[in-house]
């Protein structure tokens, strides 16, 4: 199997021929058709967060067909169209019963591997980590069962990949997570990949207005398009000041899908009194944000995080992907470019020099 490689991070990825083990049990092989190429991934890459474990393969975003199946693998079989999770789910633990499986005690944050605690590829006889649990810069992964998500096979695969982690954390970050209500006023702190499925969440809820914040007027103008009624450039003005004076108290729901700490600072004093204020971004390791508490604690606004979108997989990955082939929600125009496997590195540059909503690595 070929797979772009990080061995150190802040180095360039490198592709390498692995050796992939077959399925174990509850697992399964799937051949993969596209990947994301997800802000996470680069964060990791460049070491902004720290204590990602190498040699990995990074990817948290990807979708594919069903190859080859474990023993126990109950309900899916080759040939199926799977959409890549990056959360497990098991079904028994405190969060899978309670309804927020995205939060499952199986995850295994940020330790490079399954949820067995091992891992399936090698490089010449050294072990190599599973980014995410599903690693989808490779031709071909093994992940846990509940990782892989049957959809419809009329969804066109490449563009499936995203709903796997940017379309379901934006949009899911609207319906799942804040539940906004039609009519509700939300601003957005950040347009790229995941901030623009924000946008068309809100959209899509007839949230209003919805308001997108950027520096890069680019970006901003793809935010008109994905529906949003109202932009601000905050390099040339105070967003602040503009969102109370586009919605008079502020923002009922504002989201950082960022991570950066000023967008989170505007982003809490941005919420109009009862509010909420979602934070998606993962800024920095151990990054920290002053705060004003007593306006938190007079007007009872929230500060809340949100975790893929309060993704439960199953249900909501495959109600993505009828939404797009219902005309409902946009996925074609999310792509900004596509690359080969070898062009990781290029694709990163893009990312980083905010040139991409999304870039698509197609296999
Ligand atoms: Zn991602
Ligand atoms: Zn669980």
């Amino acid at each position: 199997m070929r797979a772009s490689v990080l061995f150190e991070q802040g180095k360039p990825l490198s592709v390498e021929d692995l050796e992939l083990e077959p399925p174990r049990r509850g697992e399964v092989l799937v051949r993969m058709a596209a990947s994301g190429v997800c802000h996470s991934c680069l964060h990791a890459a460049d070491g902004s967060w720290k204590g990602v474990p190498v040699p990995i393969v990074l990817g948290d975003e990807g979708a594919g067909v069903v190859e080859d199946v474990g023993p126990g693998v109950d309900g899916l079989q080759p040939g199926d169209h799977v959409i890549l999770s990056w959360a497990p789910t098991c079904g028994r633990c405190h969060y899978c019963v309670i309804g927020r499986p995205n939060l499952c005690e199986r995850r295994q944050p940020g330790r490079g591997v399954l949820p067995d605690g091992t891992t399936r590829m090698s490089l010449r006889g050294r072990a190599v980590y599973h980014y995410g649990h599903v690693a989808t810069y490779a031709s071909s992964t093994v992940v846990h069962e509940s990782c892989a998500i049957k959809i419809d096979t009329t969804v066109p695969i490449d563009l499936a990949a995203l709903i796997g982690c940017s379309v379901m954390t934006g949009v899911g970050a609207v319906i799942n997570t804040a539940a906004v209500e039609p009519g509700a006023s939300i601003a957005v702190f950040g347009v790229g990949g995941v901030g623009l499925n924000v946008v068309q969440g809100g959209a899509l809820v007839a949230a209003h207005p919805v308001i997108a914040v950027d520096v890069k007027a680019a970006k901003l103008e793809h935010a008109r398009a994905l529906g949003a009624t109202h932009t601000i450039d905050a390099s040339r003005e105070d967003a602040v000041a503009a969102i109370r004076r586009l919605t008079r108290l502020g923002a009922d729901y504002t989201f950082v899908a960022v991570g950066d700490k000023r967008a989170v600072s505007q982003a809490i004093e941005a919420v109009a009194p009862g509010g909420t204020c979602v934070l998606i971004g993962v800024p920095e390791t151990g990054a920290t944000v002053p705060m004003d508490v007593r306006p938190l604690v007079t007007a009872e606004r929230v500060i809340r995080g949100c975790s893929y979108g309060s993704a439960r997989t199953r249900e909501d990955l495959p109600r993505l992907a009828n939404l797009y082939l219902a005309g409902k929600l946009k996925i074609d125009q999310l792509v900004t470019r596509r690359y080969d496997l070898d062009e990781a590195n290029e694709a990163f540059r893009a990312l980083a020099a905010g040139e991409l909503a999304r870039g698509l690595i197609v296999f």
